[in-house]
């Protein structure tokens, strides 16, 4: 990687990962690998790119250079299968709009910077709201962007023009850590934001492969967060993806390593004795990890999200059951009556203010009829996405 001069705050020479082995990555089960437009268009990239594919010898490399890694065709006429092939498919392509602002209107969120080296991932949560978005729907392979150099020169630059400190959050519309056993991006990433003067980093992540991170320099500029469920709601709706206590060992791991470490418990899933269960896990959660910060959120899925869910759960699974007594926010989100939100909310925050009474809480998505409820009650601080 090149170096980033702090004088000028000059960060337009950092390089792709390029002495590393990449290791395919536990929970992707590789069938395709596609070579989209840009990802063969210079010799760094080309290097990198032979390099990855490397890791897996047995998969034919289809090269469709004229092609955006958006547009590569599933060979999937079905939107359930078409999903299903695409948690197969590895593209390799170039991202032009890559750092961005959100756009949340309607709800409690904040909006933020947010940008994407990755997009989508190859886990298989059964509720993932991600699938049904616009730029997933159609093109839901799992893509690796190889213009990380130009997307960190950008958020240098942004950072900088800015003046104080910009927080970037990686993990709005991927995984943010799943592929790095594959990419090494984290080599790169994790130093960059340890050396700007101004620019750090927020990721989320399910992956509990984190070796990698152990022995990097953060400075603590880079934030990791978890998302997580009771195991026992993780092994119905969180298919292929690494059990809950690989994540929390990961998280210790991070914490002991100096990382500032965060939590998602989102989403909630009112299944069983969750009244017992989720006070109970947030409890042994917030014991056994130093976390920085914890947030919560219910269920808040778009049309296409549900009707993905319900292809492989059944219709009448615990979050459609409950998201009959949907409250429609401003956002036009589908979410969980507001009286079982606010009752699953403050369970939770009792739980944890328990035994962790200084511990700062935050609701995601939530609507703000909710938000104002929960936070008359509880005091509640900010949420997983911003500083
Ligand atoms: S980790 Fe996130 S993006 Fe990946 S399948 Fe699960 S919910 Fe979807």
């Amino acid at each position: 990687m090149g170096q980033l001069d702090l004088r000028t705050g000059d960060e337009g020479i950092c390089a792709l990962p390029d002495a590393f082995t990449p290791q395919p990555p536990p929970h992707f089960a590789v069938r395709r690998i596609v070579l989209a437009r840009g990802s063969l268009d210079t010799p760094e990239r080309e290097a990198f790119v032979r390099r990855v594919c490397a890791a897996y010898p047995d998969v034919t490399v289809d090269e469709q250079l004229d092609t955006p890694h958006n547009r590569i065709d599933m060979g999937e006429m079905s939107p359930a299968a078409r999903h299903v092939a695409g948690k197969h498919t590895l593209v390799f392509g170039v991202l032009e709009r890559a750092v961005r602002v959100s756009e949340e209107a309607g709800n409690c969120c904040p909006n933020y910077w947010h940008f994407s080296v990755y997009g989508f991932c190859p886990y298989g949560c059964t509720y993932c709201y991600l699938a049904g978005t616009q730029g997933v729907w159609f093109s839901p392979s799992v893509k690796i962007y190889v213009n990380l150099p130009q997307i960190l020169a950008e958020m240098g630059r942004i950072a900088r023009q800015r003046g104080g400190t910009t927080y970037f959050y990686h993990g709005k519309l991927q995984d943010g850590l799943a592929l790095d056993p594959l990419t090494a991006y984290s080599t790169v990433m994790v130093p960059f934001f340890a050396k700007h003067p101004s620019a750090r980093q927020i990721l989320l992540t399910k992956s509990a492969t984190v070796e990698r991170l152990l022995t990097l320099e953060h400075r603590e500029r880079t934030s990791l967060s978890w998302s997580l469920n009771p195991p026992a709601v993780a092994e119905c709706y969180e298919r292929n993806v690494p059990c809950v206590a690989s994540r929390i060992e990961a998280m210790k791991l991070c914490a002991a390593a100096g990382y500032p470490v965060r939590a998602v418990i989102m989403p909630l899933i009112p299944v069983g004795d969750w009244d017992v269960s989720y006070p109970a896990f947030v409890a042994d959660l917030v014991t056994r990890v130093p976390l920085e910060r914890l947030t919560i959120g219910g269920v808040c899925s778009a049309k296409q999200a549900v009707r993905l869910m319900e292809h492989k759960l059944g219709p009448t699974n615990a979050i459609s059951e409950n998201m009959k007594c949907q409250s429609k926010g401003g956002d036009f989100r589908t979410r969980y009556s507001a009286e079982l939100c606010i009752a699953m909310y403050d369970s939770m925050i009792a739980s944890a203010r328990e035994v962790r009474p200084d511990l700062e809480i935050g609701l995601c998505l939530e609507s703000r009829g909710v938000c104002e409820a929960v936070h008359k009650r509880w005091r509640l601080g900010r949420c997983n996405c911003i500083p």
